[in-house]
């Protein structure tokens, strides 16, 4: 970090600033030039309040030199992430569709779709059992009974299942979830991360309808300084002007989070547009700009779904764009 301290700081005023920065357990560069005083702050800065500082009356300028995310970043972690999920590998070159409807509805539902989506390459089943939903008239989720069911489809097909979690006091349900989904809407809720972090469960933490890639990548960190490594970022579509789409799909975030932190990354392009004839060309285009896994909605009867049945594929629908995205994937991994 660097601040540049204002022309007519005092040389009291500076030591009494270098003796609290030393005392936060920085070495200070100090550099005297005809005008400015330069302080190079050299250790671990990612706990410093940077706008405290640059609130200081002496204080020209800050500018941070290092991320404040260190467990995520790629410059203290080259190599790519592998997560494994239940035996899936997701990140470092493997690569996962994952698919299920928005919501578990009935154990012939999600068994149904279970089975034809892995029949379509489909490696991970999703199926939301509490379900974040914006109005609290709307179907809730199945709960407990949900994740019941989705164990039943695991056990039918083999497959690892994924899962949201609101609530950290539902931990104990989650013990046989595979990887445990935090919603775009939890993103930030801190508390969860914490507990999160505490457990040794791979973790898809989708970024927030209005958050930046900074903030996606420091929740990470919340996680992982906690102790667990096993983190999959998920871009989902943020919040835009345009209407025309339920949110608009960042896909820059693929190649730039891949810059920014070894961690794997993969596009949910059923939240991203909210229409189901949009999926296929933005979930090509995931995995043409590297995304290790895409995350799609699929209902066996779409039109009577207890939720987002608008963005869901049908099984069909689903097997025609899991070939698109394998000939895909084909060319980009040559
Ligand atoms: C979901 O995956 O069902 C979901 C609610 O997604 P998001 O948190 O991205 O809106
Ligand atoms: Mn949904």
């Amino acid at each position: 970090m660097i601040t540049v301290l204002k022309r007519n700081a005092t040389a009291e005023q500076k030591e009494h600033l270098i003796g609290w920065l030393k005392a936060q357990g920085l070495d200070v560069h100090i550099s005297e030039g005809h005008e400015y005083t330069v302080l190079g702050l050299i250790g671990d800065t990612s706990r410093i309040d940077m706008d405290l500082i640059a609130s200081l009356d002496i204080v020209e300028s800050v500018k941070r030199v290092t991320e404040p995310y260190k467990q995520c970043s790629r410059k203290f972690h080259p190599e790519d992430t592998v997560v494994d999920v239940g035996g899936v590998k997701i990140g470092g070159g493997n690569f996962a569709m994952i698919a299920g409807p928005c919501s578990v509805e009935s154990r012939e539902q999600i068994v149904e779709v279970a089975k034809c989506v892995k029949k379509s390459g489909a490696k991970l089943l999703r199926g939301g059992a509490f379900k974040p939903r914006t109005s609290p008239y709307d179907f809730q989720g199945l709960k407990a009974d949900g994740i019941e069911l989705l164990l039943e489809a695991k056990a039918e097909t083999g497959m690892p299942i994924v899962t949201e979690i609101m609530n950290a006091n539902h931990l104990p349900l989650f013990e046989d979830v595979d990887l445990i989904q935090v919603g775009a809407r939890n993103m930030q809720n801190f508390e969860l991360l914490k507990e999160l972090g505490k457990t040794d469960k791979p973790i898809l933490l989708k970024r927030g309808l209005a958050n930046t890639l900074k903030e996606l990548l420091m929740s990470a960190e919340y996680i992982m300084a906690g102790g667990n490594s096993r983190v999959i970022l998920c871009e989902r579509g943020i919040r835009t002007f345009e209407t025309y789409t339920r949110n608009t799909l960042d896909l820059s975030a693929v190649p730039l989070l891949h810059e920014l932190t070894h961690l794997p990354v993969i596009i949910d392009p059923s939240h991203a547009t909210g229409i189901s004839r949009l999926v296929e060309p933005m979930a090509m285009a995931a995995a043409a700009c590297g995304a290790d896994g895409i995350m799609i909605e699929v209902h066996n009867d779409p039109i009577h779904a207890l939720c987002d049945g608008a963005q869901s594929l049908t099984p069909e629908q689903f097997d025609a764009v899991a070939r698109k995205v394998a000939d895909i994937r084909e060319i980009v991994s040559k």
